[in-house]
């Protein structure tokens, strides 16, 4: 981890777009972005305060084009990296953005790792782990309600409830300690029971953070929705009008989709995976039924099935599956309104689902479908967003270590008659609770752990 260098990163989003932004952060960055950076007024940013944005021109080559640009100069230690850092604006277009990428890098810049923005910000202390943590969240959020939960980590919901906690465990080795200290003395600076019920205290609200907290990995992953039901219910030709993509390849012949498809597709307020499978309860092959169980595993993992009919036949339907399912009538076209109508109906009363009636032939009702999906997933989404703070997988197993260490220390005051028979113990077990939720945060470290977390990251953030 060398922290001494100057790195630079195209900061921005690939694809054109009015503007574009070459960060650099560093010792040398004023000096790296003066060798192609013109400020109007011709001085050089080497000498200008933080804080400040200077309008100029960014040369692409020494005597070649320059593009209009400003630069933004933050001075260390008043930045987001706690060094000097320089953002040159541009105009967006990729061929731009990387001549001044090469122009910082030939100036003695090197190519910033993916997260190294942030990683340098945790590693002078400006943020903890977990806000780190959430600045990745957010830049990976699919939903609003996974940006809100994402956005409560980066602000320090995390850091803030285990702050908490390692506050208490350090008080109460302390107390267990100065008895360690005091073993001479007659008293005990905390009572066996007293240490008990700290620790008890304790215990229930680690319990009680894990059973609120909301998996950060899936705002890592993309929300999805499941195109399930029987053998040619138009659930490829759904798929391919939904997503205007020529994916699926739709025939009359029952199990023609033997793979799992995927289509992205956006929605209102979510940004969703299409995923459509064989059709479920045909399979009469080994190739068929392996089909079947790959679908029944998207299944399971689905955010939102939509169960497709062919309302034109009057073959029974599964009942709801769950709360996650939407029922799609498919093939309206082929109905008249009111039999449309009255089939949708018993359709209904039958499984007790939404039924939306469509034709993904004619694409009508479509619209609808998409808008009930978008609901339906934003309703989901309260209901995590309503969660306190999100957790990821390193966030459980170091509380799941912290709670071991505390049901440990737990039954050594539980057994002893006065804190010093134990004490020696308890402190161990203590020290090691403090470690665990320590980890959390970022206090105690290893390579490996910020390996783990900074990779996550794209480059130039
Ligand atoms: P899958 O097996 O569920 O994926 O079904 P497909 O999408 O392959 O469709 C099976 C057959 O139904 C094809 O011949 C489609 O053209 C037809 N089909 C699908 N949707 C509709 C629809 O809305 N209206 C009509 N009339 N035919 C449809």
């Amino acid at each position: 981890m060398q922290i001494a260098d100057t790195i630079a990163a195209i900061s921005s989003a690939v694809g054109p777009s009015p503007r574009g932004i070459v960060r650099v952060s560093g010792p040398d960055a004023l000096p790296v972005a003066d060798s192609l950076f013109h400020a109007d007024d011709g001085a050089p940013l080497a000498g200008r305060n933080g804080y400040t944005r200077w309008p100029g021109v960014v040369r692409l080559a020494d005597d070649g084009p320059f593009v209009p640009g400003e630069a933004y100069v933050f001075r260390t230690p008043k930045s987001f990296t706690r060094q000097d850092v320089v953002e040159l604006h541009t105009v967006g277009g990729a061929a731009v953005l990387s001549l001044v990428l090469d122009r910082a890098l030939a100036s003695g810049a090197r190519p910033a790792e993916p997260g190294e923005f942030t990683l340098r910000a945790f590693l002078a202390g400006a943020i903890d782990l977990t806000r780190a943590e959430g600045i990745a969240a957010v830049i990976s959020a699919k939903s609003d309600g996974q940006l809100r939960a994402a956005g409560r980590l980066a602000r320090g919901a995390l850091s803030q409830r285990t702050a908490g906690l390692l506050d208490r465990v350090a008080d109460l080795l302390a107390l267990v300690e100065a008895d360690i200290d005091f073993a001479e003395e007659p008293i005990d600076f905390i009572s066996p029971a007293d240490a008990r019920a700290t620790i008890v205290a304790i215990l229930d609200d680690i319990a009680d953070l894990l059973a609120t907290g909301e998996q950060t990995e899936r705002t890592e992953t993309l929300i999805r929705v499941v195109l399930t039901g029987r053998p040619n219910a138009g659930k490829s030709t759904l798929l391919n009008r939904l997503s205007g993509l020529d994916r699926a390849i739709c025939s009359p012949l029952a199990g023609t989709t033997r793979d799992v498809l995927t289509a992205p597709l956006r929605l209102p307020r979510h940004e969703v995976i299409l995923i459509d499978g064989a059709g479920v309860g045909a399979a009469d092959d080994e190739i068929s039924l392996r089909a079947e169980q790959l679908i029944e595993r998207e299944i399971a993992a689905a955010d939102l099935v939509c169960q497709v009919v062919d309302i034109t036949r009057t073959s029974p339907v599964e009942a709801a599956m769950s709360d996650r399912t939407l029922c799609v009538a498919n093939k309206v076209d082929q109905l008249s309104t009111e039999q449309a109508s009255d089939r949708c109906e018993a359709l209904r009363s039958a499984t007790g689902l939404d039924v939306l009636p469509v034709s993904a032939v004619t694409g009508e009702g479509c619209d609808a479908l998409l808008s009930a999906m978008d609901h339906r997933l934003a309703a989901a989404s309260n209901i995590v967003s309503a969660q306190e703070v999100s957790l990821s997988s390193r966030h459980r197993q170091a509380l799941a270590e912290t709670q071991n260490s505390m049901a440990r220390a737990e039954a050594l005051a539980a057994g002893a008659a006065d804190t010093t028979d134990c004490a020696e113990l308890l402190a161990f077990e203590l020290r090691e609770a403090c470690a665990g939720l320590g980890q959390i945060t970022g206090e105690v470290t290893t390579e490996d752990l910020l390996g783990r977390v900074f990779s996550r990251f794209c480059i130039g953030k």
